[in-house]
């Protein structure tokens, strides 16, 4: 089976149909939206929880809720949503090679969008000692257990994480009844924040609940068949404790769905760990965008579809005939910034960058001042009191038009 669309976007998440809704809204014909998964919506689909839609849709949403409220108005614009198709690689480089219960096929476009989400890393990869008892998540297996499959997940959960999505998992488990005996986070504070007031009453009520342990990092789980506790240890003493309990919810630590994206051959950016992209969604590759949690790991829902629609208004442009940018530069980063969005700058000028830089750093830091270097020559400095680990933070991007498009890759460091 082979098809041809205007435009194939990968995921039906908020960043894929918000990209699929801007994109009729700006006239273009076909947009075809392809996920795996046998309904669209994306994660929020299986986070039964309310903290959807306040900055996209000004209501407060559950998850399901706001998963429904995007795909509702992408069908009601015509946008062709193909549910129980993954993406499986590419047939050349702007074809994508798919399987479904109907067969395998070629999904052709003329411009692509890949919006894969995120993952959490799970308990193997974090390389943790112990045998493989009954009753280890991470925060998405946990959802579809309680809420998808509705099966017992236990009496008394750890959290390892202390960070937004970790409150998730805390309202899947109290919300299934179980007690949580801890929230684990190796860092000095726990990183959970929100911006608007009724949740930030709520967050304090939570942390008031629950003992969050920091300074402290799990190094083993116990239990043969199913888990019996966690033996943790504590950083600053070097003391090992257990922590009975028997279930563990492994929480945030993301890994990009990178997989399509590497197949294809796309640059990654090293650090973020998705496709590497210019100001405007722009991957290595001529005619494929990327948008949302792909490129660095979970932002809020509302953060991906804005990205999505950024990139619905970039796609557009390529579709009329906008040039793909023959050069560009990696923007790099050092240590103990983790990431910067975008991570390049295309030789097109000025114009289509962002006007501000997103990043991450890996620790918490006071008085900071971020400095953008090309070679030896200072771009630009800003002062910022507090940096925060675990959230995005936002650089100007003044200094975007001072590149030297023929120079060395700019720099962004902390000074000092
Ligand atoms: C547990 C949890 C709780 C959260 N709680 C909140 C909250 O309260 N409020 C909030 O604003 N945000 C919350 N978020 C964040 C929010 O869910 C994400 O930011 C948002 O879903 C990201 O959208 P996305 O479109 O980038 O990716 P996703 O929503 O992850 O969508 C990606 C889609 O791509 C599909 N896909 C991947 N690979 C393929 C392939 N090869 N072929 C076909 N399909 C593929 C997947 O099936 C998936 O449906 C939470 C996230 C998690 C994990």
């Amino acid at each position: 089976m082979s098809v041809k669309t205007d435009v194939l976007i990968v995921g039906a998440g908020p960043a894929g149909l918000a990209s699929a809704i801007q994109l009729k809204k700006l006239g273009v014909q076909q947009v075809t939206v392809v996920d795996r998964e046998p309904e669209p919506g994306g994660t929020p689909r299986l986070c039964h929880h309310t903290g959807f839609g306040v900055w996209d849709f000004h209501r407060l949403y559950s998850g399901p809720q706001y998963a429904r409220r995007y795909a509702e108005l992408a069908r009601s614009l015509g946008v062709d949503i193909r549910t129980e198709t993954t993406i499986t690689g590419w047939d050349d480089e702007n074809a994508l090679t798919f399987t479904s219960p109907q067969g395998t096929g070629v999904l052709a476009a003329s411009a692509i969008l890949l919006a894969t989400g995120v993952r959490e890393r799970p308990r193997a990869a974090r390389l943790i000692p112990g045998y493989r008892p009954r009753g280890v998540f991470t925060t998405g297996s946990l959802q579809r257990f309680v809420d998808e499959q509705h099966l017992p997940v236990g009496k008394r959960a750890v959290i390892v994480g202390a960070e937004g999505v970790s409150l998730s998992a805390f309202m899947t488990l109290t919300g299934a009844g179980l007690e949580v005996a801890a929230m684990l986070t190796d860092l000095p504070r726990h990183q959970m924040y929100f911006p608007y007031a009724p949740a930030k009453w709520w967050l304090m009520d939570v942390v008031h609940r629950t003992p969050i342990r920091t300074r402290v990092r799990v190094q083993r789980i116990l239990g043969r068949k199913r888990v019996e506790g966690v033996e943790i240890r504590r950083l600053d003493d070097d003391g090992v404790e257990v922590i009975p309990c028997d279930a563990v919810v492994f929480t945030g630590d993301w890994i990009p769905e990178n997989e399509v994206a590497r197949k294809g051959g796309l640059e990654i950016a090293p650090g973020a760990l998705g496709p590497r992209i210019d100001g405007q969604f722009r991957t290595s590759q001529p005619g494929v965008f990327a948008a949302g949690n792909l490129l660095r790991g979970a932002e809020t829902a509302a953060t991906s579809a804005m990205e999505g629609r950024f990139a619905a208004a970039s796609i557009n442009q390529y579709l009329q005939g906008k040039a793909w940018p023959r050069r560009r530069l990696p923007i790099q980063v050092a240590p103990p910034i983790l990431w910067s969005l975008p991570n390049s700058i295309s030789a097109d000028g000025a114009s289509g960058q962002r006007k501000h830089i997103a990043f991450r750093v890996a620790r918490f830091i006071n008085n900071a001042t971020m400095q953008v270097f090309q070679g030896a020559k200072l771009l630009y400095e800003q002062r910022f009191s507090h940096l925060p680990p675990n959230e995005t933070m936002y650089l100007s991007g003044a200094w975007l038009t001072q590149v030297d498009p023929d120079g060395p890759p700019p720099q962004i460091r902390l000074s000092g």
